[in-house]
């Protein structure tokens, strides 16, 4: 993380300091991975208070803070140190603090706690350096490598609840730390379930099913989508399928750095409405992406975001019409100044198994 970056926030938001209680910013701002620590951001320094169960492992980690054990209360440990420093205003993330911590925090010495919103999440995160870029890349590789493995398996009397622990099995034995989400497998009319989570139900003949998951390795995450049919379809169906495919090809066509994201989404759902399945796609077009699957910006028609450079994001539009079935196809790219780069590569064609 770039110090400047940091000292521009600071005066942006007219603190001394900014104090970080989300476990994903703070593995973002240290690259430690424990599941527990504060972190405290000065203009010349990053404080990562941890205890002795994470003292060495923070240290191993992030070699360039310095690593604070709390000895009894963390709070004990912070308050010393905030005193120390002789900060007096000192910012806090609204969006993490509960009530609990938000009692917790010291009081005192002329010590003035700021609420910021999303500052990390919105001002920093967004912007993919290299090392991230390469590792959600690897995320999205073997994400459409189980994809691929996994059309092999589908079949009639196959469940969906199989397949998904298939994707998983596959993923983390190719190295993923997990999936990235609970994996929807959603066949026939469970398809009209935009978040399907896989179930018991038996695979059909005649449906399609939509598999939506990632993989999580190295703490970045993929996130793709595709719909295949099992064998011989209902001429409605491949209608669905052709317009989500061209909503979603439309949308991508339009991303590049500079562009509204709520434009990327126009793209897509004038397209759904124009067809007649405008009241079928109820969810935004796509999101941030990166250490966790739902990152800022997001991809709607109320989002103010504009895509810049080194984003990532994902492009999915859906057609879910209930008793019937569903279509979703997702890709995720990484927004680049004269266009993007898709990092997601399973095929798009309608594919027939089983
Ligand atoms: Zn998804
Ligand atoms: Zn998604």
């Amino acid at each position: 993380m770039h110090r400047e970056k940091i000292i521009s926030l600071l005066k942006e938001e007219g603190i001394e300091a900014l104090f970080i209680t989300s476990p994903a910013n703070r593995r973002y701002l240290t690259g430690f991975t424990g599941s527990s620590g504060m972190v405290l951001l000065t203009e010349t320094e990053t404080y990562l208070f941890t205890d002795f169960r994470y003292t060495e492992q923070a240290m191993q980690e992030a070699p360039e803070v310095e690593v604070v054990e709390s000895s009894h209360s963390p709070w004990d440990t912070i308050a010393e140190k905030l005193k120390h420093l002789g900060l007096s205003r000192v910012g806090f993330e609204r969006e993490h603090v509960t009530v609990e911590m938000y009692d917790a925090l010291p009081k005192g010495d002329g010590l003035q706690w700021i609420g910021t919103t999303h500052l990390v999440g919105r001002k920093l995160r967004p912007y993919k350096s290299p090392e991230e870029i390469a590792k959600i890349k690897r995320a999205c590789a073997l994400a459409d490598e189980a994809f691929m493995h996994i059309l092999s398996l589908i079949a009639p009397g196959v469940t969906e609840r199989e397949l998904a622990l298939e994707l998983k099995w596959f993923m983390e034995k190719h190295g993923a730390d997990g999936t990235s989400f609970e994996t929807i497998v959603a066949s026939g009319d469970r398809g009209a379930l935009p978040h399907g989570v896989a179930s018991n139900k038996k695979i059909r003949a005649g449906e399609l099913i939509t598999f939506d998951f990632g993989a999580l390795l190295d703490g970045y995450v993929s996130d793709i989508t595709r719909t295949v049919a099992v064998g011989q379809i209902d001429q409605a169906l491949l209608t669905i399928y052709d317009t989500v495919l061209r909503a979603q090809e439309r949308a991508l066509a339009g991303i590049r750095a500079g562009v509204r994201a709520r434009e990327i989404d126009h793209l897509a759902r004038s397209l759904i409405e124009e067809a007649g399945y405008g009241e079928r796609f109820g969810h935004s077009t796509g999101h941030g992406l990166g250490l966790e699957v739902h990152e800022w910006p997001v991809l709607s028609g109320r989002s103010e975001a504009v895509l810049e450079d080194g984003m990532v994001v994902t492009v999915e539009p859906g057609i879910y019409v209930p008793g019937l079935g569903g279509v979703r196809i997702e890709d995720d790219v990484l927004v680049t100044q004269d266009g993007y780069e898709l990092l997601t590569a399973a095929p798009k064609t309608l594919l027939v198994v089983g």
